[in-house]
């Protein structure tokens, strides 16, 4: 067939790169960096205030962890609860048009546990709802874009630089979060942070099986049981990973091993092809020790390596196990959470501590402001908490309250300091997260 020649294309034309070729320039209200649950959920609330908002991440897509490392399962929404104790539900915000959303579409699956109530959700779902929701709100994504320069102008940051494949990009903002989980934009300010002084906090490399024989699925607790005696024969380091079925989906998700997760490339990049070792590792047992169950199983989906916690903030205040664990309720807190604690801090399980039906812990609004810095907040996974405390808060639930946490308290301070905002206006627009209405 002949083609028509006007959709033929030949000629080129000789491009080179300018040698004063400047960055790019955006000025907005406000800047959240990671898109993960925390910086969605602040993208979002600040554009429901009426903000013009960018939303960066050095991904090449939305969604965070949640969505690219296939984490699966939200937990921390919820109170503690058992058959006698009905469990209700503690954030919202963005989270009840999520659930709802996402529910109609048969994207999730909650399951009530013993002591904790959790939602298994599908990935892919979650991705296509953050992107739509974001593009709805007028949010400007910036994606695939690292933060590698900071400018401060005394106690304010001024303006982030962005390096892309693209070229670079300079975000100026009147506010701005970091909810980039290892408080990048904090440390490229120069400003202090903390890491854990006592030795690693594992990530883990999630895996997706399909074609699994659901009506062989194995229990839970026998499962767990058998892990723990035989992990060792199959060379895995972790002697506590699970996998959680989704019987709807026909898959499973595999959360088996243990991996470091340093803020160091080489280290790293190097850690991407350990997981997967393990990975490698965790499908033998499952096939050896439950073979009508996995026989015909094979990998659908690698998440990208799940990083727990690295480096966060100093915040004005640093919340404490202690705090926790006698459910401190703060002047000024700004989301809760009965989470349990659940530190990894062993290559071999973690640590579960957790708390009774009627158990609550706060986050205070200290805990995600930045000490030396007046429009700078933090939101998610790279707050200011011991390690131990930490864990328990770093879930996606608390995570998403302090999203909106944050934006609140940088939309009441404006062009001032956050650190001297109105504690009791911030808490009236954050009450559903604070207080039980129902
Ligand atoms: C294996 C694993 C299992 C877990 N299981 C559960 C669970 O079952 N349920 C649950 O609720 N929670 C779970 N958690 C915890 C929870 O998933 C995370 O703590 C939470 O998702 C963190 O959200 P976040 O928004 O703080 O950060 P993240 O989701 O980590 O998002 C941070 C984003 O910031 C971006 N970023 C980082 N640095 C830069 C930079 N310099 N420039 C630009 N962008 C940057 C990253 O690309 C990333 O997308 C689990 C965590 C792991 C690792």
């Amino acid at each position: 067939m002949a083609v028509d020649p006007k959709f033929m294309r030949t000629e080129t034309k000789v491009v080179r790169r300018a040698k004063d070729a400047g960055a790019r320039k955006l000025s907005v209200d406000i800047c959240v960096v990671g898109s993960g649950a925390a910086g969605t959920s602040a993208a979002l609330e600040a554009a429901a205030l009426g903000r013009k908002v960018a939303l960066v991440d050095g991904l090449p897509t939305l969604g965070g962890q949640a969505v690219n490392s296939i984490i699966g399962l939200f937990v921390g929404f919820f109170s503690g609860g058992d058959q006698k104790h009905v469990p209700y539900q503690i954030t919202h915000g963005i989270a009840d048009r999520m659930f709802a959303d996402l529910g109609a579409q048969g994207a999730l699956d909650y399951r009530v546990g013993p002591t904790t109530t959790n939602i298994m959700y599908d990935e892919v779902a979650l991705q296509r709802w953050i992107e739509r929701a974001i593009a709805e709100a007028g949010i400007i994504p910036i994606v695939g874009a690292i933060v590698s320069n900071v400018a401060m102008e005394g106690r304010r940051v001024r303006e982030l630089e962005l390096t892309t494949r693209y070229g670079k990009l300079r975000v100026e903002a009147q506010g701005f979060v970091d909810a980039s989980g290892d408080a990048s934009l904090a440390w490229q300010a120069g400003l202090p942070c903390r890491e854990a002084a006592e030795g690693p906090i594992y990530g883990t490399q999630m895996l997706v099986l399909e074609n699994i024989d659901m009506q062989h699925a194995p229990d839970r607790f026998a499962f767990a049981e058998r892990v723990a005696a035989k992990h060792k024969q199959y060379g895995l380091p972790r002697g506590d990973g699970f996998a959680f079925v989704a019987p709807g989906r026909g898959i499973a998700l595999v959360n088996m091993t243990h991996i470091e997760t340093p803020l160091e490339p080489v280290a790293m990049s190097r850690i991407q092809l350990e997981g997967k070792a393990q990975a490698d590792k965790a499908i033998a047992f499952l096939k050896a020790e439950y073979p009508d169950a996995f026989r015909n199983a094979r990998v659908r989906a690698y998440g990208q390596p799940g990083v727990r916690q690295t480096r966060w903030i100093v915040g004005t205040h640093q919340l404490t196990a202690d705090e926790v664990r006698k459910g401190v309720k703060f002047p000024d807190a700004i989301a809760r959470c009965a989470w349990p604690i659940e530190l990894h801090s062993r290559e071999e399980g973690y640590v579960w501590e957790p708390f009774g039906h009627d158990h609550m812990h706060y986050v205070p609004l200290g805990s995600i402001t930045c000490a030396d810095a007046d429009n700078l907040m933090a939101a998610g996974r790279c707050i200011d908490g011991d390690a131990a405390a930490l864990s328990s808060v770093r879930v996606m639930g608390p995570c998403m309250a302090m999203g909106k946490a944050a934006v609140n308290a940088l939309d009441l301070a404006g062009a001032g300091s956050v650190h001297q905002i109105d504690i009791a206006a911030l808490q009236e627009r954050l009450k559903d997260n604070l207080v039980r209405t129902d």
